[in-house]
């Protein structure tokens, strides 16, 4: 206690009213020692004393069950003959024979510390002292309970000035300004971040709206006064804006200005209003990069010929386009839109010959993730038969996804050209007939049909013109030629679909009758030589007479080449010839 005093802590300042009150109350009652301790239990300590300095934790310790139930003054008359007061309280303090002990409680109840009359006498309070005590214990309390309220305001606002000072930080480091605007004066608070933001310090800015609009890019201005009268005059809640802010140095940055008003007045004025200023410079040029680089590749997609497309099929198995280039109109009158809402709208229009290769190209790449080519035609109405080359890379996604990048060309032109080479090359000019090669192909094809199956006969045919020679002589090699052309007309004509003619060269002819054994294809060499008979081409109002001399062998599955049948139609030829022209003779 001795050195409580010494420090100043004990009885510190004569104007601390719990110090004055333990004095007042103590002088009036004529007691040894008066004192307050506060905090509970056995944290109490001392916090006023008056009178002879005395140490009270153990004995109060003692009292305080007590203590804790009761609202009313606790009083020893006589310590020393106490059940209450234990031997280690009574050891510590040995002359204490008295004790009033009041608890001080909050308003809530909660126990704040004891107000404690000590005294060296057995001694009885009287009605008037009782009252006394309670009405100093009421005034202590009611001080201590508003200390701890100011303690706690205290370490409120403390904690509030931390939290505001992580606040500003963060701001700060965000590249993000604050700004707080009074609305009917006009004038306008930016803090050192928002004038950073623009390059400024804090002394080189204006507080004023209309200033601050000045700094606004002219093209931006009307958007971003229209978008605050918006929210002033209560049609938004509350607004975001991006537009271009000059800097000091004059240029300009990218930025989004949000804000809010927090005071009205009661006719619903706006009075006062706060927000922030945020660089996206950098977010807003690489917005700019991107669009700029999805206008190239749209631009890039569009103007080649052809389309190009991103195909996606989901891990459970949905199908969509994701990206489709100009070109599907051109090449499937089907506008990407149409596509990319509906992925079978290319299905229609796909050739019916091609559509099960076309599905079946289709799931290969699926199932085995290989790259997709498939050449296919397709029917585009009012437009035709078309063809078109499909190419694309399946890639397999994180996401169980399977996503194609490809590009489908019109190959129209080249496969006409390609046709038009393939009939060069397999046709006779003269006749419009097979050529030989063409014909020994085709010849071959019989071959295999008839070794391949048993019951597929064929029969082939070897006709040469009789004395043509005369006819070139007698008419000149250009009726000549009108003449083979007559003949090759007149055979055409009696051909079925399955079957197939040739011109082997000079006035020597082929037929390969499909399904047909020997006396079949004699009955197709009478009718054609009948034909020759009725219908001789007319040349200057003459008749051109000209008869055929035919061989007939059937193809059979043991020739095991072409030629083997052919020499075998030759020789019935040869003796067809031999034996007078104009005749069929058949191989036996
Ligand atoms: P044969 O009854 O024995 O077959 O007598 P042929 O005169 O028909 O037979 P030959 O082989 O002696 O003569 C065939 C003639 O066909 C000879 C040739 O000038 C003529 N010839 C071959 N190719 C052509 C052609 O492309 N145009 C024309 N006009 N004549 C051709
Ligand atoms: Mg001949
Ligand atoms: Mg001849």
């Amino acid at each position: 206690m001795q050195s409580l005093s010494d420090f100043a802590v004990l009885d510190s300042a004569n104007d601390d009213p719990l110090s004055s009150m333990v004095r007042l109350l103590r002088q009036q009652l004529g007691l040894k020692s008066a004192l307050i301790s506060v905090g509970k239990g056995a944290h109490l300590i001392s916090r006023a004393l008056d009178g002879a300095p005395v140490s009270t934790a153990l004995l109060l310790n003692s009292l305080t069950s007590s203590l804790n139930t009761t609202d009313s003054i606790l009083t020893v008359t006589d310590a020393q003959s106490d059940a209450r007061i234990n031997r280690a309280a009574l050891a510590e303090s040995p002359s204490l024979r008295f004790i009033a002990a009041c608890p001080l409680r909050a308003v809530e109840g909660e126990l704040l510390g004891v107000l404690c009359l000590l005294h060296d006498e057995p001694y009885v309070l009287d009605a008037a002292q009782h009252a006394s005590l309670l009405v100093v214990a009421r005034f202590a309390a009611q001080f201590l309970e508003q200390e701890a309220q100011i303690a706690r305001q205290a370490q409120e606002l403390e904690a509030l000035r931390d939290s505001e000072r992580r606040m500003a930080l963060a701001i700060s480091g965000s590249g993000t300004g604050v700004w707080d605007r009074n609305v009917l004066s006009g004038e306008i608070y930016y803090s050192s971040g928002w004038k950073a933001l623009l390059g400024y310090a804090d002394h080189e800015i204006g507080n004023r709206i209309e200033e601050s609009y000045t700094r606004v890019h002219p093209d931006d201005l009307a958007y971003v006064k229209a978008t605050i009268a918006d929210h002033l005059q209560h049609r938004t809640g509350e607004y975001e804006v991006e537009h271009r802010i000059r800097c000091k140095d004059g240029s300009y940055k990218w930025v989004c200005s949000r804000g809010k008003v927090v005071e009205r007045n009661a006719a619903g004025e706006s009075l006062r209003m706060v927000g922030t200023t945020t660089d996206i410079t950098s977010k807003h040029e690489l917005s700019e990069q991107s669009r700029k680089t999805a206008t190239l590749l749209t631009d890039l997609t569009d103007e080649i010929p052809g389309m190009a497309f991103q195909f996606q099929r989901s891990a459970d198995g949905d199908l969509r386009f994701t990206y489709v280039s100009a070109g599907s109109y051109e090449l499937f009158g089907v506008t990407p839109e149409q596509l990319l809402s509906d992925p079978h709208a290319l299905r229609s229009t796909i050739h019916p010959q091609d559509l099960a290769g076309y599905l079946h190209s289709f799931d290969s790449t699926t199932r085995d993730l290989t790259p997709w080519h498939y050449e296919y035609r397709v029917l585009i109405p009012g437009r035709g038969v078309g063809w078109r080359q499909g190419d694309a890379r399946p890639k397999q996604m994180p996401d169980g996804s399977v996503l194609w990048h490809g590009f489908i060309a019109d190959i129209s032109p080249h496969k006409s050209i390609e046709a038009e080479l393939q009939v060069f090359a397999t046709t006779d000019s003269l006749t419009q007939l097979s050529n030989r090669r063409w014909f020994l192909v085709q010849l071959e094809a019989e071959l295999n049909n008839v070794q391949r199956k048993a019951e597929h006969g064929a029969a082939l045919l070897m006709l040469d013109l009789d004395h043509f020679k005369k006819i070139n002589d007698q008419w000149g090699h250009t009726v000549g030629d009108q003449v083979l052309r007559h003949f090759a007309k007149l055979l055409r004509a009696q051909l079925r679909i399955s079957d197939t003619a040739g011109r082997l060269g000079g006035e020597e002819f082929a037929v390969v009758l499909s399904n047909a054994d020997t006396p079949k294809a004699a009955k197709f060499a009478e009718r054609l030589q009948e034909e020759l008979k009725s219908a001789p081409l007319i040349h200057d109002g003459q008749a051109i007479h000209m008869t055929v001399s035919v061989g007939i062998a059937a193809i059979t599955p043991s020739d095991d080449k072409v030629e083997v049948s052919l020499s075998r139609s030759d020789i019935a030829l040869y003796r067809a010839k031999r034996n007078g022209r104009d005749r069929i003779e058949c191989y036996d």
